[in-house]
């Protein structure tokens, strides 16, 4: 789901014209904060994952691709994910930054944006990674329901939404994602810690990696994530 409309504690005039990467495992909370932090600089929120799975609700054929891998909590392929994401950002709505969600994964799809960026004329991004112990993370994960309509993120265990099944945004019908059930997350964790967990180094070795302590509060996290995108600028 992407998110660009401005919240009413948008920043208008702070523009955000770079490319940040939230990085982190799955259910550490990436997607509550780029929705934030998309609303409040008023760019677009690029989740490759929701985008995925809207290529699966169309019925497109990369979304019959993808379906099997993401059921199995496997990766999708490179090639796949970067003709998608490089089709995204030439958009109009991307010419001012964007936040990106679960991209890259990769070594190979790192080192090819990097290019893409370099191509557009963008800053090197700047890259944002959510750390947290392993063990918070079922709990997030199997917990987590999203809105059918706007893609709101819930859960039911720390943030339900004010009536059980019904987004608060909008009144659209909750669900759980498939591969949110308690037996695919641990090859989801394997997945990560095997092909993205590489990529903190590769950004440390950079100078583009910020950490974030994903462990605490939604709000606590959102402040952190603000002082360094306006300490990075
Ligand atoms: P990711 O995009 O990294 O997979 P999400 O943003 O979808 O993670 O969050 C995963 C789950 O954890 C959701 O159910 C969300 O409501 C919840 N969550 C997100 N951030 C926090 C937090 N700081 N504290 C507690 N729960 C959180
Ligand atoms: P997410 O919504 O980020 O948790 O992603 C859900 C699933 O989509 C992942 O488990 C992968 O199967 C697939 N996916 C999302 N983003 C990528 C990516 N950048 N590279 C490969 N697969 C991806």
């Amino acid at each position: 789901m992407e998110t660009s409309g401005l919240a009413p504690n948008a920043r208008p005039s702070a523009k955000l014209d770079r490319a940040v990467i939230f990085l982190g495992p799955p259910g550490a909370g990436k997607g509550t904060q780029a929705k934030e932090l998309a609303r409040k600089y008023g760019v677009p929120h690029l989740s490759t994952g929701d985008m995925l799975r809207e290529n699966i609700a169309k019925g497109k054929p990369l979304g019959a691709k993808a379906k099997p891998l993401m059921e199995r909590g496997e990766l999708v392929p490179d090639s796949l994910v970067l003709k998608m994401v490089a089709a995204r950002i030439e958009q109009p709505d991307c010419a001012h930054g964007f936040v990106f969600d679960g991209f890259p994964r990769t070594v190979a799809q790192a080192q090819y944006l990097g290019e893409m960026l370099k191509q557009h004329g963008y800053r090197q991004p700047l890259v944002i990674h959510f750390a947290i112990d392993p063990g918070l993370l079922m709990r997030r994960i199997t917990g987590r329901r999203m809105c059918k309509v706007g893609g709101e993120i819930y859960n039911i265990f720390d943030r339900p939404p004010r009536v059980a099944g019904k987004c608060d945004n909008d009144g659209g019908g909750l669900e759980q994602r498939q591969d949110d059930r308690e037996e695919v997350v641990g090859p989801r964790l394997q997945a990560y810690q095997k092909q993205t967990a590489p990529l903190v180094a590769y950004y440390r070795r950079l100078g583009r990696l910020r950490e974030v302590d994903a462990a605490k509060s939604v709000d606590e996290v959102a402040r952190r994530v603000l002082e360094v995108v306006d300490g990075a600028r």
